[in-house]
């Protein structure tokens, strides 16, 4: 289990970095030469391990099938890409740019999904602490208020998608964003710390249509002490 957390937490720094604009481009505790595929990370938890709050037939079927179908399908686009480059055929440029954008996205952002949730009492749950604390109170005020406009966000995104905090090193502020899909309302320069995936197959099978229930009840299973380091990973790169 903590060989499994270890190369998990490191997986999400990767991503991190990666987004923040280094040469290393795949997700992974060491950096992977260009041209490498894309591979799902473990959980660092059991499939039930967030219960009663995610149940385990949602877990397994959101990691197992939902975020291998985004791996599989930033693959195929990278490697349709590559070939257009050999081929010069660029016919269905668009096509495989957008698949790329869905499905990196999809991808980044179900790794950092997993890795900012811990079972509640062992990891998960409580209140943010330390540097996110501090952030989290400059930029909204308070942390009641973060929240509140957190979930009001994340309740509302239209069809499926995304509730984001992000990190914007341009101003060292936080923001919070809702995305659509995995890629859509993106604000350029900012980098996602902590998110919740409002997907109906994120928590359908165990709360139906009230999404406001998933949102309210998550909480209990945010790890802040991820976000935490996420937050620090990216302040340091200045
Ligand atoms: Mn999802």
């Amino acid at each position: 289990m903590d060989d499994r957390r270890t190369f998990l937490k490191t997986a999400a720094l990767g991503a991190l970095v990666t987004a923040a604009g280094t040469t290393t481009r795949a997700l992974g505790a060491e950096p992977v030469p260009a041209g490498t595929e894309h591979t799902l990370p473990e959980l660092p938890y059991a499939y039930n391990a967030l219960e009663p709050f995610i149940d385990e037939r949602t877990m397994r079927l959101h990691h197992d099938k939902h975020h291998a179908g985004y791996v599989k399908g930033l693959n195929a686009a990278e490697a349709a890409l590559a070939k257009a480059r050999e081929s010069g055929d660029y016919a269905l440029v668009q096509h495989w740019s957008r698949q790329a954008a869905f499905h990196g996205g999809g991808h980044w952002l179900h790794t950092m999904f997993w890795s900012v949730m811990a079972p509640n009492g062992n990891g998960g749950g409580g209140a943010p602490t330390g540097q996110i604390e501090a952030a989290i109170k400059d930029s909204f005020g308070s942390v009641a208020a973060f929240k509140a406009q957190f979930a009001a966000a994340a309740k509302s995104v239209e069809g499926s998608g995304w509730g984001l905090l992000h990190y914007r090193p341009h101003d060292q502020s936080l923001i919070i964003l809702q995305a659509e899909n995995q890629q859509k309302l993106s604000a350029w320069g900012s980098i996602p710390i902590l998110g919740i995936d409002v997907w109906e197959h994120a928590y359908y099978l165990k709360y139906q249509n009230d999404r406001g229930a998933y949102v309210d009840a998550w909480w209990n299973v945010v790890n802040w002490t991820q976000v935490d380091r996420n937050l620090a990973s990216l302040m340091n790169k200045k």
